[in-house]
């Protein structure tokens, strides 16, 4: 009897332990299976940094007027609205990110009042309208901002007029504009995104970089700017910086008038190394590479000195961090 008990809680204890084996090697197979797909799913970091415009003043049809858009959680926030900024909106969209439909434009941030930075400033307030938005747009930059945007709603005038009161009935408040002259410090922030903006020198002009604080990224905005220690504060290891640049072989080309004003007004490879070194992005996305004197003279010796070729092989000279250049709709 006893014998034949024991023999029996034997052969429970085997079933059940091989139930047990079963159901661990189940879910074994199980998180080994599907749990790498689910963290695939889940992007790395919500925050996107999308390049909309990589250009300067150069009529370059590879690249629009500056704007780099950052997206969170659904929300786009433009730095710069330089020309093209609403069609490359849309290229985006088309791309995969849904959140650049350009109805979704209503918050801009302009480094300084360069053409370059600001022909997009009546698209960014118009086209978005025509197309539904109902929301005035938020814009902010350094003093002068105001002024400008009142003024390029005055220059629109009859189209506004017409559009309200003719057949198309647009809605009264999606072309005005909330414009903020903004000083360095915290200028905006909401669940997304905390800005701060912070004076960098550009010859004379007030001009701004940008931070950009997230919940999963720190990100910062040269704007246009010679090298400036203001960049280094403010990046400071940040996760990703995007910064302007000219190469020095396209310096050595040009002219001594040309010479000063890139000395007063923009960045060399060589400089930029310098900055990256001491700030220590996670990233450094080359943008805005103008080659002021080359960019006018357009010969093949400036091409070839102010490529990005040339560009990238001096940046790996002088950095050596990560570095990369930026092209119209990149996302990062
Ligand atoms: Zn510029
Ligand atoms: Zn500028």
């Amino acid at each position: 009897m006893v014998s034949k008990r024991m023999m029996n809680q034997t052969k429970l204890r085997k079933r059940w332990s091989s139930r047990i084996y079963s159901a661990v090697a189940i879910i074994l197979f199980v998180a080994t299976s599907f749990g790498p797909a689910l963290a695939q799913e889940k992007p790395a970091s919500q925050t996107q940094v999308v390049l909309l415009g990589t250009g300067t003043p150069l009529p370059d049809p590879e690249r629009a007027g500056p704007c780099t858009a950052i997206v969170v959680n659904g929300t786009p926030y433009l730095v710069d609205l330089g020309t093209g900024v609403v069609r490359r909106a849309a290229a985006a969209r088309n791309k995969s990110v849904k959140a650049l439909e350009p109805i979704n434009l209503k918050i801009g941030f302009i480094t300084h009042l360069h053409s370059d930075h600001t022909l997009g400033v009546a698209d960014v307030l118009l086209t978005p309208w025509v197309m539904g938005r109902k929301e005035p747009f938020e814009l902010y930059g350094p003093p002068g901002t105001r002024a400008m945007a009142e003024r390029i709603l005055t220059a629109y005038e009859v189209d506004i007029k017409n559009r309200t009161n003719g057949p198309e009935h647009s809605n009264r408040n999606g072309y005005k504009v909330n414009a903020h002259d903004i000083k360095p410090g915290l200028v905006y922030k909401d669940q997304n995104v905390a800005v701060k903006a912070f004076a960098v020198p550009h010859g004379d002009l007030q001009a701004y970089g940008y931070r950009f604080e997230t919940p999963d990224r720190t990100i910062v905005i040269s704007g246009d700017t010679k090298p400036s220690e203001a960049i280094v504060e403010n990046c400071h290891g940040c996760d990703v910086l995007v910064h302007e640049v000219y190469t020095q072989a396209s310096f050595n080309l040009v002219s001594a008038e040309w010479k000063q004003y890139r000395l007063a007004y923009h960045t060399s490879s060589k400089e930029l190394g310098e900055i990256a070194t001491k700030a220590k992005p996670g990233l450094l996305i080359l943008t805005h590479r103008a080659n002021p004197g080359c960019d006018q003279a357009r010969t093949e010796e400036c091409r070839e000195a102010g490529s990005e070729e040339q560009l990238l092989k001096e940046m790996h000279q002088f950095y050596k961090g990560k570095v990369v250049a930026g092209h119209d709709l990149d996302i990062y």
